[in-house]
């Protein structure tokens, strides 16, 4: 019998999610079903028990819902990837348990190490943006044990919140993360830059002064589909790597395949499929 399984979000009609995990099931042989469903704003967690009602197997949650999945964790145990950024990207019903799982960290690691071939320890981060997307790959990338890694952010007490919430579970010596404001950039250099603000959904540019990208810097924007002013920036800049978001959106959705069927999928010609 084929398996159900979806995406959840609002609004979802764009979602690339469908397409992918059709790629994966085709590639391994597995007999699932994907969609897309759109919740209500305020009908999150009733959507959820639908689905668990009519047999579906897992489901990917995306904006604004990330957060909302944590109330609805029915496991004896959290995983840390969920506990550290209070958010969760894929659920699995078993019979009365719904567990949780967060696979954009790694989704950005393998995207950034594997595919684009750039190792992230000893590497000086520089994290733009502390919102959801950057509190989700906050741990993972610090578990590559990059040399630094800064947060600027346009709300400084977010950027403050996410160092605090480092310092809380690593400890304040063992911590690299500092907070920064866009004005504090200024003379200082980073190997890695991640934009993980939303800016490029309106074409805007962030306040990111000549001279940051270190030699051979990787531009990473967590933003896919168009080249985002950031991107551009990047290359005039000189950056030796400029990359959008879609590998990472194909490798957080290869981890969840694999924590719903065992099986990992070949992510290289499901991402050359979706840029061709
Ligand atoms: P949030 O809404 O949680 O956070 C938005 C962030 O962008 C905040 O840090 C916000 O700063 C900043 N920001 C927004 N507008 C501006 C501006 N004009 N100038 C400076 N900073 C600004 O969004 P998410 O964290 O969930 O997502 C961020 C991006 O990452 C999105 O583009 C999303 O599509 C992408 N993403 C991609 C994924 C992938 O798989 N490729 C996975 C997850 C996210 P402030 O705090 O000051 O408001």
């Amino acid at each position: 019998m084929t398996d159900r399984y979806a995406v959840i979000g609002h609004p979802i009609s764009h979602s690339k999610s469908p397409l992918i995990h059709k790629m994966f099931a085709e590639q391994t042989g597995q007999d699932i079903s994907y969609e897309a469903i759109e919740a209500p704003l305020h009908g999150f967690a009733s959507k959820i028990e639908e689905l668990i009602a009519q047999g579906y197997k897992g489901c990917n949650v995306t904006v604004p819902f990330k957060n909302h999945a944590l109330h609805l964790a029915r496991t004896r145990s959290i995983p840390e990837s969920v506990a550290y950024c209070q958010a969760a990207n894929t659920l699995s019903f078993q019979g009365d348990i719904v567990a949780l799982d967060n696979t954009d960290g790694i989704g950005i690691f393998r995207d950034i190490e594997k595919n684009h071939g750039v190792t992230l320890t000893n590497k000086r981060i520089l994290l733009l943006g502390a919102g959801g997307a950057s509190q989700g790959v906050v741990f993972p990338l610090l578990d590559r044990n990059p040399a630094s890694l800064a947060i600027a952010n346009r709300t400084m007490a977010k950027a403050h919140s996410i160092k605090a919430l480092v310092e809380r579970h690593r400890g304040v010596r063992k911590s690299p993360v500092n907070a920064l404001e866009f004005n504090d950039l200024a003379g200082k250099q980073f190997d890695i830059l991640i934009n993980a603000t939303s800016v490029g959904l309106t074409d805007s540019e962030l306040p990111l002064p000549h001279g940051i990208f270190a030699p051979g810097a990787l531009a990473y924007d967590m933003m896919y589909g168009r080249e985002t002013p950031f991107m551009k920036f990047a290359r005039e800049q000189g950056a030796a790597v400029v990359a959008d978001g879609l590998g990472m959106l194909v490798e957080q959705a290869a981890e969840a395949f694999f924590i719903w069927r065992g099986v990992r999928p070949d992510t290289a010609p499901v991402l050359a499929a979706l840029r061709g």
